[in-house]
């Protein structure tokens, strides 16, 4: 089954051939950092724009180094949401043309599915069923939760963030301390002080047993990182000398807040599971403090920890083409790709 797919999402277009959900023939991302930086995030109307110059290419260019005739291709992947609705549109407008001129299927997928697929192209990951139930931590610019794969398709959220996404709350912080966008990077490369010079809050320090969210999820499982955010800019306009001499310090322990709340939340799922397996997926688990505070917990909780591949942790079609070989395989239901939806859930309420 070879499935030719397409995540326009956010701010990276990309294509990607991929054969039976696992194996990646091609994988082309163009990033339109460059473009976003000016502005410290992601502005939309750049990026529709920006996705639509780039499309053609990066969709000839995934197929060229694949190597395979386009008659080769059985069905089309799209990202259909979450994300951006013009960004979104952009790459459903070029599957369903394709999709035409082709004669195959287009199937929509899920961005944050595709996040947790993309575990799956390290061929050292046995298969789904081998590993589950698992606790998944996935983490990126636009998403953080901690969810419960029972088998791939089936999923439990146990707790999300309350406000900000860690990747978000990266880049929010890299801004206040000068440096620059994605913030995740920048932030880690910045970090060679101590990490303990401010013992910035975690956030949500709610104890009570039976604390719950209105949606009826476990506090000690959720994130909220806007305290911290502010705590650093408050740091900062009280201790007007502290840059530029105290970067490394204060980049140091901002990084330390956020991967500590988000291994201490992932520790209180593993608790509440009977996960056998800790996986961490999305942009923000390419962070090397988070990644060795996961293997730490994994350790100590007996789970095997699988991280995605480095090279598919930030946005790419290489997982989108994964969820959809994944789940043909598995006889999953997949929809035909008709529209964006760009508050598309994981999980069905
Ligand atoms: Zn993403």
């Amino acid at each position: 089954m070879l499935v030719l797919a397409i995540e326009s999402s956010c701010d990276e277009t990309a294509a990607a051939l991929v054969r039976d959900g696992r194996t990646v023939l091609s994988s082309v991302v163009n990033s339109q950092i460059a473009s976003h930086r000016p502005y410290g995030g992601v502005v939309p109307e750049i990026a529709s724009r920006a996705h639509v110059e780039a499309f053609p290419a990066v969709v000839a260019a995934a197929v060229q180094e694949a190597g395979v005739p386009w008659s080769a291709i059985d069905c089309i992947a799209v990202t259909h949401g979450p994300g951006l609705v013009s960004s979104l549109l952009v790459g459903l407008s070029g599957a369903r043309a394709l999709g035409q001129a082709l004669h195959v299927p287009v199937y929509g997928i899920n961005h944050m599915e595709g996040h947790l697929a993309a575990l799956f192209l390290d061929p050292a990951v046995p298969d789904p069923d081998a590993v589950s139930p698992a606790l998944v931590l996935m983490v990126s610019g636009g998403h953080s939760c901690i969810l419960e794969m029972r088998t791939f398709g089936d999923y439990r959220i146990l707790g999300e963030t309350l406000d900000d996404a860690a990747g978000e709350c990266l880049d929010k912080g890299a801004t206040l301390l000068g440096l620059s966008y994605p913030g995740g990077p920048a932030i880690q490369a910045a970090a060679t002080g101590d990490p303990h010079f401010v013992e910035f809050p975690r956030g949500l320090a709610h104890t009570a047993r039976t604390a719950t969210t209105p949606d009826g999820l476990d506090l000690r499982l959720c994130l909220s990182f806007s305290g911290l955010k502010t705590s650093l800019r408050y740091y900062l306009q009280t201790h007007p000398d502290a840059l530029p001499d105290h970067l490394p310090d204060l980049a140091a322990s901002y990084q330390e807040a956020v991967m500590r709340a988000l291994a201490e939340r992932a520790e209180n799922a593993a608790r509440k599971t009977r996960a056998k397996t800790l996986f961490a997926v999305g942009g923000v688990a390419k962070n090397a403090l988070l990644r060795a505070k996961l293997a730490d917990l994994s350790r100590r909780r007996h789970l095997d920890l699988h991280l995605t591949p480095l090279a598919y942790c930030t946005d790419n079609a290489a997982m989108i083409g994964a969820a959809c070989g994944l789940r043909l395989l598995r006889h999953l239901p997949l929809p035909l790709a008709l529209d964006a939806d760009p508050t598309l859930p994981l999980v069905d309420a």
